[in-house]
C-alpha cells in the first residue's frame, strides 16, 4: 500500500526510484570506524506534537529512525522558533545569541539600505542587493558548522548541502560546504562559478516536467481519514481537505508545498551521493538535507487536516527508500532527524477542537509608528520590526537623546495590547545569563537571553500571548498560520539518530538540537574540545555502563 502510493508520486514525476534497487554494493565497505557518512536531516516545521499524532503509523524511513535513539520532547530552546535560527543551531551545537542568526531577517542601522533589513543568509556587502532580491551567503554565520569541524581534520572529507529553501542549505552546510543546493528561479541552483554535478540538471528537467503537468488527488491513506474535514478560513475558503491535486503550469511554490517538493530534494541528495561518491572515500563526509514542504504545507493549510498527515506519511515512504538507496550502496553511516522549529495550528480549526483560547492577532499594531509619531512630533518609520513580535528596533533616523524616551514610549504603547505577554529590554535581558537549566524549565527571558546578540539583536523583543496566531486574516493558499513565537509548540521538536546495529533507547526529558553537534562528533570520533558550544553530548547507549560521549 504505501510502496504504491510512492511508487505513483514518483511514476508521475517521473523519478527513477527503481534505479535505486540497481545500485551496486560496494565491496570494501563492510567494516568502517568511524561512519563514513553523516546524514543529518531537517524536516521544517515538524513540531513535536504532529510526529507524536501520527508516530504510531509510519512504516518507512521514520520508523527506521524510532528503532534507534529517540528523543521526543527536543527543544530549539531559544526565542526566535524561525527556520534561519533553528537551522543554525542543529550542526553548530550553539544557541541564536552564539550563532549571529537571530532570526529570518532583522534590521542592521549601519546597511547601506533605506530599509535596513538584512536577510539570515544573504551577503548585504553586494552593490544593489536588497532582503528580497539578495546574494546567498553564509557570511551572517558566525560559529563553525559540523562540516567545517570535519574538514578541519581532513580537507578530503566531502560537505554537501541540499535543501528546499536556501537558508535551510546555508545553516546546515556552513561557509565552507563543497556543495550547496536549493531552489531557485528554474530549479535548484548554486552559488555563482561552483561546478555543478550532472544529478542537478537531470533533477530541474524532472522538476520541469512535473510543473507542467497536472497530478491528480493522492490517495487518502485510512490513517488519514478522521482529519479529512473542511474547515473555513474566510471569503469561502477552507482548508483541511486538500490532497495536492492541481493544474498543469504549477508555480514552483506549489511543488514546493506537497510532498513533491520533499521527493525532489531527496532525490537530488541520493542522485549526489551516488554521483560523488559520498560516503566511499576513506574519511567521513556530510550529507546535510533541508525539507521544506511540510513547512510550506503547514502554513498554506494548517498543521491538523489531511494535508500534513497525507505529506507525513508520503514523507515516511520517501525516507524509507532514500535510505534503502544508501543501504543499496553498502555505506556505513549515522543519520539524524529533526526539525528547525514546531508549529501551532490555525485558530480557526483549534478553537472548535478543544483550544478555545486561540486567536488570530487583534488591531493595533499597524497603527504604533503613527501614535509614536503623534506623542513624540517624530516622523515615521520611527520603528523598524519584521512582524508584531520579536525584535524591534528604533529607526536610525531618531536622534541619539530622543532614543531612550521613544524605547519608553514604544514600550508602553506595545504593553497595552491584550495580546501581548510582554516586552523585554535590552538592558534587562542582557542581564540574565544564558542558562544550563533543562530547556523544558527555561523561563521566557532565558528563551529571549539564549537567542540574543548584543550587535544584531533588537532595541527590545516583543512576546506575545500563547495560541496567538500573528496573521490577522487568514490568506488561503499561502497562510493560514504559522511559528516563530517562545511557547513550547514552535519550541518541541522531535530528535533521532539512526545508524546500523544502533540499540533503541527513548528518553522523554528535554534535550536540545544544540545537543546535536556534540553528540554526532562523538559517534565519528570528531574532536571538538576545543570550540565554545551550549550543547552537551547526548549518551545515546542505553547500556548505564557503555557511552559514546567522552
Ligand atoms: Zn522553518
Amino acid at each position: 500500500m504505501k510502496f504504491a502510493r510512492i511508487a505513483a508520486l514518483v511514476t508521475a514525476l517521473s523519478l527513477p526510484f527503481a534505479a535505486f534497487a540497481q545500485d551496486e554494493q560496494s565491496a570494501d565497505t563492510a567494516e568502517s570506524t568511524p561512519p563514513r557518512l553523516v546524514v543529518a536531516i531537517a524536516v521544517d516545521q515538524l513540531s513535536a506534537d504532529i510526529f507524536a499524532q501520527h508516530r504510531q503509523n509510519f512504516t518507512g524511513g521514520f520508523a527506521r529512525l524510532l528503532r534507534g535513539a529517540v528523543f521526543p520532547s527536543g527543544y530549539q530552546a531559544h526565542a526566535a522558533t524561525e527556520t534561519c535560527p533553528g537551522h543554525a543551531t542543529i550542526l553548530t551545537g550553539a544557541h541564536p545569541g552564539r550563532t549571529g542568526v537571530i532570526a529570518n531577517r532583522w534590521f542592521d542601522m549601519g546597511v547601506a539600505r533605506e530599509d535596513v533589513r538584512v536577510y539570515c543568509s544573504e551577503d548585504p556587502g553586494v552593490e544593489g542587493s536588497s532582503s528580497s532580491d539578495y546574494t546567498v551567503s553564509a557570511g551572517n554565520l558566525l560559529v563553525p558548522t559540523l562540516g567545517d569541524l570535519i574538514q578541519r581534520v581532513d580537507a578530503a572529507s566531502q560537505v554537501v548541502s541540499v535543501a528546499g529553501k536556501d537558508r535551510s542549505a546555508v545553516m546546515l552546510g556552513g561557509a565552507n560546504a563543497d556543495h550547496m543546493f536549493w531552489p531557485g528561479d528554474a530549479g535548484f541552483t548554486t552559488f555563482d562559478g561552483r561546478d555543478v554535478p550532472e544529478a542537478v540538471a537531470w533533477i530541474n528537467q524532472a522538476a520541469g516536467r512535473a510543473m507542467a503537468s497536472s497530478r491528480v488527488p493522492l490517495p487518502v491513506p485510512a490513517q488519514c481519514a478522521a482529519y479529512n474535514r473542511a474547515i473555513p478560513v474566510g471569503e469561502g475558503a477552507t482548508v483541511g481537505t486538500h490532497a495536492f491535486s492541481r493544474g498543469p503550469a504549477a508555480s514552483g511554490r506549489a511543488i514546493l508545498a506537497s510532498p513533491e517538493g520533499d521527493l525532489l530534494t531527496l532525490n537530488l541528495a541520493a542522485d549526489l551521493v551516488s554521483e560523488l561518491g559520498l560516503g566511499q572515500g576513506g574519511t567521513t563526509d556530510l550529507l546535510a538535507i533541508g525539507l521544506a514542504s511540510t513547512d510550506y504545507i503547514g502554513h498554506a493549510y494548517g498543521t491538523h487536516g489531511v494535508e500534513m498527515c497525507v505529506q507525513l506519511m508520503a514523507l515516511d515512504a520517501m525516507l524509507g527508500d532514500f535510505f534503502a538507496r544508501l543501504d543499496a550502496r553498502g555505506i556505513d553511516y549515522v543519520a539524524m532527524l529533526t526539525a528547525d522549529h514546531g508549529g501551532l495550528d490555525l485558530p480557526e480549526r483549534q478553537i472548535g477542537q478543544a483550544a478555545p483560547r486561540a486567536a488570530r492577532l487583534l488591531p493595533g499594531f499597524e497603527t504604533l509608528d503613527a501614535r509614536l509619531a503623534e506623542e513624540t512630533g517624530l516622523e515615521a518609520p520611527i520603528l523598524r520590526a519584521d512582524g508584531p513580535f520579536g525584535d524591534f528596533y528604533v529607526d536610525r533616523s531618531v536622534s541619539e537623546d530622543r532614543r531612550a524616551e521613544v524605547i519608553d514610549r514604544a514600550i508602553a504603547l506595545i504593553s497595552a495590547h491584550p495580546q501581548v505577554y510582554r516586552v523585554y529590554g535590552r538592558d534587562e535581558i542582557m542581564a540574565q545569563p544564558v542558562t544550563d537549566a533543562p530547556p523544558e524549565h527555561w523561563t521566557v527571558l532565558d528563551r529571549v537571553r539564549a537567542n540574543f546578540h548584543p550587535d544584531r539583536s533588537g532595541d527590545f523583543i516583543v512576546v506575545l500571548q500563547p495560541r496567538v496566531t500573528p496573521i490577522p486574516q487568514a490568506m488561503p493558499g499561502a497562510y493560514v498560520a504559522t511559528h516563530g513565537s517562545v511557547w513550547d509548540y514552535d519550541r518541541r521538536v522531535p530528535i533521532l539518530f539512526w545508524w546500523p546495529g544502533a540499540d533503541h533507547v527513548e528518553q522523554p526529558l528535554g534535550v536540545m538540537t544544540v545537543d546535536i553537534l556534540p553528540t554526532l562528533a562523538s559517534l565519528i570520533g570528531l574532536d571538538i574540545s576545543d570550540i565554545e558550544i551550549d550543547g552537551r553530548c547526548l549518551d545515546l547507549m542505553p547500556d548505564v555502563a557503555a557511552s559514546n560521549c567522552p
